[in-house]
């Protein structure tokens, strides 16, 4: 007899609520194919299938070529070039012939081919050696997915409501997942601010990641429980397990009628402060959720998702068209849209963004530092941004600036395509304010230089975190030294508010931390001006701001600020609401 036992899987929480449903396994696209037998009235048709299959890759080689030789020139076009001297390497194909000839299927016969290559090089030591390794996987993958005529990743398959496990996913597959029947997903890897997590936040979609081995304990179709609240996973749920997630889930059905009555109240304490809670988007489709939560404009329109999933480079029209539909839904709200911010963990199939080799992509060519590298992709979105200025109140946002050179460099080419415009007789707005994010720890040190600068400065609290603490945000394995209220990040909040103050400018915070109702009292405090949050979190931090008052949160700041241990920050907090009935 079967015996339903529950087995519980600590993780970290990505994206809150509760999902029960069927796992959906998102397997690694490796080389394990079932050797099939051909008869021999077909084994010509199966090599005819094996060529067709080479002729497809080799022209999605010479596309990528053409890509990266057009805008990057040759030295990174040998990228595509290494691909097609394996595809054409005259033994690989003789002998997946003669393997086909003897009468197997042709995904077999290459996977046999490949693996003998592969294995030859696995005694050779040398990064030169483990490259090409990865070089004839890749060409691999590429000629087996032609093979089966599959395009894409396995995601596209999912028709049916299921929650997703995978050993990881990226944010371009979180991307796409949209519009599909996804109730929640878990992965092996990430951490609380992954891109990864943060897109799942904004599709509102309940997640769990760094669970280190799911993939590996789950199998398809069997029942699972997603806790994005507690960061747990329930696997072989019991009947008493599934029902206390049901009640948990209708619960959180209640909550969120309740909370969509704020709607149409405004932000303040109870003492008359008020703040701006702003929404951070990833997607343009994403304008008519948060107004219908509460949003009062757009405080970071995450423009890099533009660039994911596709393999060519997006044109000035193509970001004006995706921009105009934000900001004309948005008007007469305003929205700060940030240039793209690519690189780390928000890689792209483009040649161009072909980054893998970073060992330490983090603090690579990411962000603003990709934008100056190649200006002319930076200069198509800058013109589209500029000319979509006058169709509502647009702003403009730089991410992961390091210093006052850096501010200096974007708002030089800045200048000049506006001096672009102006001669080709394009309207923009001539005011539009200009700020850039401080989410690097050298920003903060020299933000009084900055903020004299800039119209506005938005703190990037994940990217801060990860930078000043030295704990990268997508990493499990030190996922719990990543501490928002470590008195390090306390004190650099403080410093960026104070020196926006000083030089007369507002100071927001976009970072996965203005949406956390625990925090809310102490940045509330220490005079914030605006929160910009993922949708799910706009009625919650409304709902915290309006039940306490400003003075007191004042209070509590300061008496934090000057605490050593985030320990005792935290008790603090905690007393802090429980002494006033609020539950955050
Ligand atoms: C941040 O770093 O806090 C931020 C908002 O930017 P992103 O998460 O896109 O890096
Ligand atoms: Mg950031």
């Amino acid at each position: 007899m079967f015996v339903d036992r529950d087995i519980f899987l600590e993780g970290i929480a990505a994206s809150p609520g509760i999902a029960i449903g069927k796992v959906f396994l998102l397997e690694e696209e490796d080389f394990c194919f079932i050797r099939k037998e051909i008869p021999k009235s077909f084994r010509e048709a199966e090599r005819k299938r094996f060529d067709d299959a080479i002729e497809k890759t080799r022209s999605e080689f010479t596309v990528t070529y053409n890509k990266i030789n057009d805008v990057l020139g040759e030295n990174y076009a040998h990228i595509a070039d290494v691909h097609i001297l394996i595809l054409d390497d005259p033994t690989l194909k003789k002998d997946v012939y003669k393997l086909i000839a003897d009468g197997v299927n042709a995904e077999y016969a290459l996977f046999k081919v490949l693996d003998k290559i592969i294995r030859s090089f696995e005694n050779i030591n040398g990064s030169f050696f483990k490259e090409r390794k990865v070089d004839i996987q890749d060409v691999g993958k590429k000629i087996l997915a032609n093979l089966f005529g599959k395009k894409g990743k396995k995601l596209a398959r999912l028709d049916e409501e299921s929650i997703i496990i995978a050993n990881n996913l990226t944010p371009a597959d979180t991307v796409s997942v949209r519009g599909k029947k996804i109730a929640g997903f878990a992965t092996d890897i990430g951490g609380k601010t992954s891109h990864t997590a943060i897109i799942a936040q904004g599709l509102a979609i309940p997640a769990v990641v760094g669970l280190k081995n799911i993939s590996s304990l789950v199998k398809a179709g069997e029942t699972i429980i997603i806790d994005g609240d507690k960061g747990e996973v329930v696997l072989n749920p019991s009947s008493k397990t599934l029902l206390h997630y049901k009640n948990k889930y209708d619960l959180q059905l209640s909550r969120t009628v309740e909370l969509e009555k704020l709607k149409n109240l405004t932000s303040e304490t109870t003492d008359n402060h008020k703040i701006f809670i702003f929404a951070n988007i990833d997607h343009s489709d994403e304008v008519p959720l948060i107004l219908n939560k509460g949003a009062v404009g757009i405080g970071l329109y995450r423009t890099e998702t533009i660039y994911f999933n596709r393999d060519s480079i997006p044109n000035e029209q193509e970001h004006f068209d995706t921009y105009s539909k934000v900001v004309q839904q948005i008007s007469p709200y305003a929205i700060t849209i940030r240039t793209f911010d690519l690189g780390g963990d928000k890689l792209t199939k483009m040649g161009l963004l072909n980054l893998g080799f970073e060992s330490n992509p983090f603090l690579g060519l990411r962000s603003t530092r990709l934008c100056l590298k190649y200006p002319e992709i930076f200069i198509s979105q800058l013109r589209a941004i500029l000319r979509v200025s006058v169709l509502g109140k647009v702003k403009l946002m730089y991410p992961m600036i390091s210093g006052l050179a850096e501010v200096r460099a974007v708002n030089a080419i800045l200048d000049k395509v506006k001096e672009d415009l102006k001669k080709e007789n394009i309207k923009f707005d001539e005011n539009m304010e200009v700020g850039v994010m401080i989410e690097v720890p050298s920003a903060v040190a020299v933000i009084d230089s900055i903020a004299k600068e800039v119209d506005f400065v938005s703190i990037g609290t994940n990217d801060l975190i990860q930078y000043t603490l030295a704990v990268d945000r997508i990493n499990e394995n030190v996922a719990y030294l990543y501490d928002p209220m470590h008195p390090a990040i306390l004190r650099f909040i403080k410093r960026i508010i104070d020196e926006g103050h000083k030089a007369g400018i507002k100071v927001a915070m976009c970072g996965e931390m203005a949406g956390e109702t625990k925090y809310t009292s102490v940045i509330l405090g220490m005079g914030l001006d605006e929160f910009s949050v993922s949708p799910s979190q706009i009625a919650p931090i409304k709902k915290i701001v309006r039940s306490m008052s400003f003075v007191d949160c004042k209070a509590m700041a300061e008496k934090v600020l000057k605490l050593e241990d985030s320990k005792l920050i935290l008790k603090e907090i905690d007393l802090f609401y429980e002494t006033r009935g609020i539950n955050a």
